[in-house]
């Protein structure tokens, strides 16, 4: 079984202590890390802040040239990459719609290079005769940088890459339970930046803890539960740590009475079942009118018992397993749940015999707000379809939950959806399509989905703080 190293200060470090990671298609270890304690994330932190000052006063041309020299490192082993990612999350390599490994690959390759050309030029917002006033952006220092298991490596690109391009080094901890792309990435990169710069521990939530409460660290951007939003929250107060939290989600689609349900149900069903339903902006509770409810129904569970899933080693296959055992349990549990509330199992319901942590993608009809599976967060293939009759009841439903990072409103009649989509309480708003993020567009939830947003220029200005330099001139 390979194993991998952490990286810190620029050398690969081995510990007596591994953590085997599951193959979810197969329910048995492929890889192993090594694992940090909290004294080992304080030698991280310790390296990362050695490497600050140079960094920081590396010229943002140059920085910018070795963050696209990290884009081409990726590009360059995207194979490897690739299969990494398939054998540590489960996603199929191509997948549904192909949103698969590739297109996590596809999607940090692009993001560092976006990412790599944002400018960080100070504005003037004053020069008269009386002062010329200045407003630059400062790096902040240490960035932590704590990552969950569904997107491992895209989500560690969209947290590393600004934060080194405003001039912050980085301490990243990803999810126990996919650490292995990540690590091999940490390792490549070391090859390119100056050591100290991007360091990786492995470990439970105790050395991301230790990172949240680390006096040395500035600022924490974490992308996982909204209770362990909160908990960094708390930790990180004693010392008033800027932070970033990408929380759950529960997005909510709104589908008007206009659609061809035939054109539309193939989308709606790839918003909601890509990665298996594991992803913060996947669609999680689809409200569609009296009128087209049932054909909706019938359309959505035919792909449902269509979508091909197996191994995501496997050509053709559309959706892997469940990233991990505790989650499949999840979405177990609200399965037996949503049937015991009355909901109907239109397709699917039940995980697959198998070693792996496969779950039949499952849709259930005849549900609403107050049930389970339509509150909270399922984060798996499961979708429940709630029937509305007027279009304020709609909305009043897609806003009557804790959680707003995205939602959707689909119509032909653009002006129309537009009217509801600005109605919707979240981040990002799509019309005609669900979680589709781009490097170039900010994104973030609102309520309870988190603080901040990641990407484009308002993303990288999270990962400064502003200095305001006034000259006077009288
Ligand atoms: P968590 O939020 O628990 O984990 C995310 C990351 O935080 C992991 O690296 C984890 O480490 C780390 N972590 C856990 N506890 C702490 C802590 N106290 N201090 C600092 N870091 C900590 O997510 P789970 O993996 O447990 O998933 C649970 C639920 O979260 C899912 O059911 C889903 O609803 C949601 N989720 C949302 C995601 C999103 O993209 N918005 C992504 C993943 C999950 P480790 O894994 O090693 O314990």
């Amino acid at each position: 079984m390979k194993s991998y190293p952490m990286i810190i200060g620029g050398k690969a470090v081995e510990t007596g202590s591994t953590i085997a990671v599951i193959n979810p298609a197969l329910g048995e270890p492929f890889a192993q890390v090594h694992a940090a304690d909290a004294a080992l994330a304080d030698v991280a932190v310790a390296a990362a802040r050695a490497a600050f000052p140079a960094w920081s006063a590396t010229p943002d041309a140059e920085r910018s040239r070795l963050l696209h020299a990290l884009g081409s490192a990726l590009d360059s082993h995207t194979p490897e990459l690739m299969e990494l990612v398939t054998c540590e999350t489960g996603k199929p390599l191509r997948g549904l719609n192909d949103v698969g490994a590739g297109m996590e690959l596809a999607g940090a390759i692009a993001w560092t290079h976006f990412t790599a050309d944002i400018p960080l030029e100070p504005e003037l917002v004053q020069d008269d005769e009386q002062a010329r006033v200045e407003v630059h952006r400062k790096p902040l220092g240490v960035v932590a940088s704590i990552t969950p298991w569904n997107w491992p490596l895209m989500i560690s690109i969209w947290h590393v890459i600004p934060a080194l391009r405003a001039g912050n080094t980085v301490v990243i901890k990803p999810s126990e339970y996919s650490p292995v792309a990540v690590s091999r990435f940490v390792e490549l990169a070391n090859a390119i930046l100056p050591p100290g710069v991007l360091n990786v521990v492995n470990g439970a939530a105790t050395v991301g803890a230790a990172l949240t409460g680390h006096p040395d660290v500035n600022k924490i951007v974490f992308t996982g539960s909204t209770r362990t939003g909160k908990q960094i929250m708390s930790g990180a107060s004693a010392t008033l740590k800027r932070l970033t939290l990408e929380l759950g989600g529960n997005d909510a689609g709104i589908v008007l009475p206009d659609v061809d349900v035939k054109a539309v149900a193939p989308k709606l069903f790839g918003a909601g079942f890509h990665n298996n339903g594991q992803t913060c902006a996947c669609l999680k509770r689809l409200y569609v009118h009296d009128s087209q409810y049932e054909a909706m129904c019938e359309e959505l569970a035919r792909l449902a018992r269509n979508a091909k899933v197996g191994n995501g080693l496997d050509a053709g296959v559309d959706l892997g397993p469940v990233q991990n055992r505790a989650q499949l349990d999840i979405v177990n549990a609200l399965a037996v749940d949503a049937r015991e509330a009355g909901g109907h199992i239109l397709a699917g319901g039940k995980p697959l015999e198998s070693k792996g942590f496969f779950f039949e993608p499952t849709i259930v009809a005849g549900l609403t707000n107050g049930s389970r599976l339509v509150d909270e967060e399922q984060f798996g293939p499961i979708l429940p379809v709630v029937r509305y009759s007027d279009v304020d009841e709609a909305i009043r439903l897609a806003n009557d939950n804790p959680n707003g990072l995205g939602g959707s409103v689909w119509s032909t009649d653009s002006a129309a959806a537009l009217a509801v989509a600005r109605r919707l309480e979240c981040g990002t708003v799509w019309i005609n399509e669900h979680g589709a993020v781009q490097p170039n567009a900010p994104f973030g939830g609102v309520k309870q989905s988190g603080i901040g947003v990641e990407f484009g220029k308002h993303g990288l200005a999270e990962f400064t703080s502003i200095q305001t330099v006034k000259i006077s001139k009288s």
